[in-house]
């Protein structure tokens, strides 16, 4: 059986974090998924595209190639392109992009062309994909299920100290209220909601450092190790 980790959870729990350590450590291809909806809403918020209109968005991934290749040695820990320029976590992450991304995340058509993709991409190999919907939709048959969770504080302090990293200031009633309001249009949109698998793994890691969260999870994939 190909190995295959789905690491799902809430806004800033981790999972990119711990996705990608986990990768580095077991020599696995690597990919944020949201990163795919964050591209799209750049590129929708550049051209102005009304962000109800579902196949225009859809059209906007093949119009301006939006693509991903996988490179763990990238910024990102993959290669996310539109029009051929690679585009950088600072624009991705970009508050503009936050506030849209998902309301482009909820529509079905979008969900449908970005599954498709993220199939195709897993087939390249042995692969850790984060998300909301992976161990639900993209890769139901994956070995391992992780949703990995944490309290609203803490992840605040985890964002905030991400968006400090890249120079952005950011305040922390805003970001929880902003956190707060993408799980809840994550968590009640019709088209795949954000929910832990059947089979998920639930890790609450708000008392957990990230290299703690990656031991635990090597020793569920692992047990022998
Ligand atoms: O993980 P990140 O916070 O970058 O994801 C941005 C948004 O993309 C999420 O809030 C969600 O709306 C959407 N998303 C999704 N399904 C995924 C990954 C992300 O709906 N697999």
């Amino acid at each position: 059986m190909r190995l295959q980790i789905a690491i799902d959870g809430p806004a800033a729990s981790g999972k990119t974090t711990v996705a990608r350590c986990l990768a580095d450590r077991l020599n696995l291809l690597y990919l944020d998924t949201g990163a795919m909806y964050r591209a799209l809403a750049y590129v929708a918020l550049n051209t102005r595209t009304d962000l109800d209109n579902q196949s225009a968005l859809v059209r906007l991934i093949d119009q301006h190639a939006i693509g991903v290749e996988l490179d763990r040695a990238a910024p990102l820990g993959f290669r996310i392109r539109a029009d051929g320029e690679e585009l950088t976590p600072e624009a991705l992450q970009s508050n503009a992009v936050t506030s849209v991304v998902s309301t482009i995340a909820a529509q079905p058509v979008v969900r449908e062309a970005m599954v498709r993709e993220q199939r195709r991409i897993a087939q390249a190999g042995p692969v850790v994909m984060a998300g909301r919907d992976i161990g639900t939709v993209v890769l139901p048959d994956a070995p391992h299920k992780i949703f990995l969770t944490a309290s609203v504080q803490a992840r605040v302090q985890r964002r905030r100290r991400q968006m400090e990293t890249m120079g952005v200031d950011v305040n922390a009633h805003e970001l929880a209220a902003e956190i707060e309001e993408r799980d809840r249009l994550d968590e009640s949109r019709a088209a795949s909601p954000l929910r832990p698998a059947r089979d998920a793994v639930v890790i609450d890691s708000s008392a957990m450092s990230a290299a703690a969260v990656v031991d635990r999870i090597c020793a569920i994939v692992d047990p022998a190790a």
